[in-house]
């Protein structure tokens, strides 16, 4: 009997993907048993390109080549943006709204997913609050349960240092993704911030 384990171990591989249960993992998988060498060859050198290229900015959390992502190797200022994800910062930076630097959390405080302030990236907020001069944190996690909270917490948390705290007006609707939300939403959001 032929040992087929390796196409096992490949969709095993993609059902670990965000989004990706078994039968789509088996298509994925299948499709590559069917391709050339060719689209297999740039599919794992561009896998592997990302994993020995791309790294987080040392300030901000940011995708980025370099020991400092593009946005805060070119901007500084004293007012940050904090974000969820860096598809957050594409989003915002789309709105072309905002010319500050941004902050990004990596993920969000969920007591469901027992996710904890420890568990995201604040520490580092903490230390850019101390040395950059920071006046003014734009807090721009999801208008949803957990990126109320988190707003709440980081607010709490950096108030006593004399930062202002300000949130996304109203107008992104409860529950929306701001990957999601469309320019002139997000622009005014941010115009039309309100103190928390
Ligand atoms: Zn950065």
């Amino acid at each position: 009997m032929q040992n087929l384990d390796c196409i096992n171990r490949l969709i095993n591989c993609f059902t670990k993907l965000p989004g990706v249960g078994y039968k789509t993992a088996e298509r994925y998988a299948y499709k590559i048993v069917e391709e050339d060498g060719a689209f297999t060859k740039d599919f794992c050198d561009a896998l592997l390109s990302v994993k020995a290229n791309v790294k987080f900015c040392r300030r901000c959390g940011n995708f980025s080549v370099a020991d400092e992502c593009n946005i805060c190797a070119k901007r500084g200022g004293d007012v940050v943006c904090i974000v969820r994800d860096p598809r957050d910062v594409i989003a915002i930076e789309k709105s072309g709204a905002f010319n500050g630097t941004y902050h990004v959390l990596h993920g969000v405080i969920s007591p469901l997913d027992k996710k904890g302030p420890d568990d995201i990236n604040l520490k580092s907020l903490l230390v850019r609050i101390r040395d950059e001069k920071i006046t003014e944190l734009i807090i721009a996690t999801n208008p949803d349960v957990e990126g109320e909270a988190t707003a709440n917490y980081i607010a709490a948390l950096v108030k006593p240092s004399g930062v202002r705290v300000t949130r996304l007006a109203q107008g992104l609707a409860i529950g929306t993704n701001l990957e999601y939300a469309d320019q002139v939403t997000l622009s005014r959001a941010l115009m039309n911030r309100v103190e928390i």
